[in-house]
């Protein structure tokens, strides 16, 4: 791969913007102010901007392998909290994907070094929908189930921090489960029950 092209290609984009909006980039550097944090993972295909159809400013991005939401990731709490408390940004949305290489790696037996803590929290996923999961007879299915069944264990993580709690009561913000199938490009919202579960865990996880 040649990076030169990486340097032509942004000069074109560069002149594209300017063409549509002659102070686009005057504008862009005056600051942020993205109403959506959006969650997704690492995999090239799944290219957080593109595939909504939005543009510089418009969405805050957090990214690494399988879309996880770890209480003690420092980058992934500091994500959240700069763009809750800071951006105050009223949607979160944790997008994963069907064919995820980090979902499939822990539903196989393989030691992976250092891989093998941060997907171990993908197979407390599967621990807690065991029951479901093993019912699923197609391989492909129980895949795609258990992406589905992250995501929404990983919003559930973001309603156990405080900053999502505070965020909720003052303001009403919403946490969204999607995911994007690789196979077609579609979107698919999973329709999380977001107060559902609020309901179900903040017995146990209210913070503020
Ligand atoms: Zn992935």
């Amino acid at each position: 791969m040649n990076l030169n092209k990486v340097f032509e290609n942004n000069k074109k984009w560069i002149s594209g913007k300017l063409s549509e909006k002659e102070d686009y980039f005057e504008e862009l550097g005056k600051g942020q102010s993205p109403e959506l944090l959006y969650i997704g993972c690492s995999d090239s295909r799944v290219t957080a901007e593109d595939l909504m159809g939005m543009g510089p400013g418009e969405v805050f991005v957090h990214r690494n392998i399988a879309n996880m939401v770890i209480s003690i990731d420092l980058n992934a709490m500091s994500v959240v909290n700069y763009a809750v408390e800071h951006l105050k940004v009223n949607h979160v949305v944790v997008c994963g994907h069907y064919a995820c290489g980090g979902v499939k790696a822990a539903m196989q037996s393989a030691d992976l070094g250092i891989l093998n803590p941060w997907l171990r929290n993908i197979r407390d996923v599967y621990r807690l929908h065991k029951n479901e999961l093993n019912a699923i007879e197609n391989e492909d299915k129980k895949y795609d189930r258990l992406v589905e069944l992250n995501v929404q264990e990983q919003c559930v993580n973001l309603i156990k921090t405080a900053a999502i709690q505070k965020a909720y009561r003052d303001r009403n913000l919403k946490v969204h489960g999607w995911v994007f199938d690789v196979h077609t490009g579609k979107l698919i919202d999973l329709e999380i029950d977001f107060e559902g579960i609020l309901k179900n865990i903040m017995e146990i996880y209210h913070l503020d």
